[in-house]
Formats: C-alpha cells, structure tokens, sequence
C-alpha cells in the first residue's frame, strides 16, 4: 500500500507559488487575498488563521476581515463590494459556513468571479463544467486532482466513484476528473444519500472518492481489491486517549482498508494539506490574469 501524503505535494503547490510570485513582484504586481470572517465559529477561525498565514509565509498581501454573527445580509454584501472594488485584492474568500440568517448563495453571487478564487460562483462552476481554463475550480477537489496527478495515478479511462454529491466536493470533483486533459478523462460515477446498494457500486471503483461526512463510513466491503482511495472527509471524534480528547478521522475506516488498497490519502495530513495549497495557486493565477502575465 502506498500512502498518499499531502504535505509533499503540497510542497510542490508552494514551489510553484513561489515562482509565479517572484515573477509577479519582478513585475511590480502584488498578490493579495481577502478572507471574510462572519462570527466566531472556532473551527472556521482556525481555518482563516491558517490561510492568513500561509499567505504571509509567501509574501502575499493578506486581508482578514472578521464581521460580527449578527451582522445583516445587506452590511455583507457591502463588504464584498467594497473588496470587488479593491485593485491590491485579487481574491476574494468567505469564510462558510455562514451564521442561517445569512443568504450564502446570494454572497457567492455578488463576488466578482475573476476574484473568486475558491472557485464557487456560477460563471466559474460554468467554466469548469465546459472545460475553460480562464475559471477557478474549487480549492479541494483540484488539491485531489494534483494529488493523483503527483502520485503518478492514471485517470484516464478509470473508473472513478465519488460518494458525496456537494458542490464544494463531489459534483465539482466530478466535472474535474470527467474533463479533458491531464489528470482527467475518467469515467466517473457519483454517489450520494439516496444511491441503492452503494458497496456493490464502490466496488467497481478503481478509485473511490470518499466525501461523505460521516467519520469511518467507507470499510473493506466498498471496495475491491488494489483500488486507489481518496478521502476528503474531516469528522471531530471522541477519543478519551488523545490530551484535548478527541482527534481528526476521515470517511474511510482507515486501518480496515489499508491492506486492501494500493495507494491511499490519509486523515489528517492527506486532501487537507492541499486546499490551502490551491487557494494559494487560485490567488496568484487572479493576480497573473489580472496584470496579462
Ligand atoms: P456535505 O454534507 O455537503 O455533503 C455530504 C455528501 O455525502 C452529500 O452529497 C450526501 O448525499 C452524501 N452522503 C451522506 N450520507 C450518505 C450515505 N449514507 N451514503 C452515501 N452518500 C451519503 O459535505 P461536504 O462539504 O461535501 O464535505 C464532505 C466531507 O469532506 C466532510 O467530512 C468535510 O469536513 C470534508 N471536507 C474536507 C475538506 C478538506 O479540505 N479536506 C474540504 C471540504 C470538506
């Protein structure tokens, strides 16, 4: 079995970045990202405290934006027109999820899409659905991409499942994997709550996407044997044995699947380790299409 770590690919996202952004700064250019923070949530604070650090590890400029829960729907939108209208922002990123009273389509919509760079509005979800370059797919599902891509696993002609239908995860990993090119070409199939019979269909994955949300979901029965397994899932659990009492596990039973797979990505220290990586990438490839480098 071969372990798919996150930390050296992602390593290679960052080289990348470091190049692209010598290239900028030579040129006069500065990239820099904004990332919108609504209330308090302490998972989400951790998340934007850690992409406001990377950025300034590589020398981006970095804005963080931390707006109380209750803050209305109207004063938001202002926010993101105001950084719409911002020329040292080249990214724009809120923080989701957002507190319920809050519309989170409607905030989605109202960032200009060439600074979209978590790649959720509807012309970049377009974009990506007709094979067009100039948009930004989502940060996780290109982290898994790169992650089969660097792993030297082929795509093409494989048959790929993908539990979990959402469109931060599962249906844009789909539109990425079924595309054309490098990393793509597959046959890809997606699962999801209402699918019947799931393992028999899993186990005629020669790669299974796990993205489902529930902590150990995926065991040996899903899948055949040598099969290649991402796992996107992050689920807090209990554990009386850890210092803080609990600890990060995927959607894949892990230590039941191992033995059975050929390659497979673990949890922590596997897909997570890439979505900042391709936020930083997302970022600079909006400041490069923004000046014509
Ligand atoms: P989501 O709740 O939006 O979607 C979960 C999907 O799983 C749904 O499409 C649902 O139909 C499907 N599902 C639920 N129960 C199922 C079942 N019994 N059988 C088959 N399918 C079932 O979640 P999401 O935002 O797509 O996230 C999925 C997981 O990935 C979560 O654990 C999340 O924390 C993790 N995640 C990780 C990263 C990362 O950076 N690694 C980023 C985003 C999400």
């Amino acid at each position: 079995m071969k372990l798919i770590e996150g930390a050296p690919i992602a390593e290679v996202v960052y080289r990348e970045c470091e190049t692209s952004f010598a290239e900028l700064k030579a040129a006069g250019h500065l990239p820099g990202l904004a990332v919108v923070l609504v209330g308090d949530d302490p998972a989400s604070k951790a998340y934007v405290g850690s992409k406001d650090r990377k950025c300034r590890e590589l020398g981006l400029h970095s804005v963080k934006i931390e707006k109380p829960a209750d803050i209305s729907q109207g004063d938001l939108l202002a926010v993101i027109d105001e950084l719409n209208a911002d020329e040292a922002i080249h990214g724009i990123l809120v923080q989701m999820p957002l507190p319920r009273h809050l519309d989170e389509e409607e905030v989605i919509r109202r960032i200009d899409p060439a600074k979209d760079v978590d790649g959720l509005h509807p012309v970049n979800l377009g974009k990506l659905a007709m094979d067009d370059p100039t948009g930004f797919a989502p940060c996780t599902p290109s982290g898994c991409q790169r992650m089969l891509l660097e792993s030297g696993i082929e795509t093409e002609g494989k048959h790929v499942v993908i539990v979990g239908r959402s469109l931060l995860v599962g249906k844009s990993l789909a539109l990425l994997l079924m595309g054309k090119g490098k990393g793509a070409n597959a046959t890809v199939t997606v699962a999801h709550s209402r699918t019947k019979d799931l393992p028999s269909l899993t186990r005629q994955a020669d790669i299974l996407v796990a993205a489902i949300g529930i902590p150990h979901f995926i065991g040996p029965d899903h899948l055949k044997e040598g099969a290649v397994v991402i796992d996107v899932g992050i689920n807090r659990i209990d554990d009386p044995a850890s210092k803080s009492g609990s600890r990060l596990v995927g959607d894949v039973d892990f230590e039941a699947v191992k033995d059975k797979c050929e390659a497979i990505t673990p949890v922590p220290g596997g897909v997570g380790r890439m979505t900042i990586a391709m936020l930083m990438a997302n970022t600079i490839r909006a400041c490069r299409l923004k000046v014509g480098l």
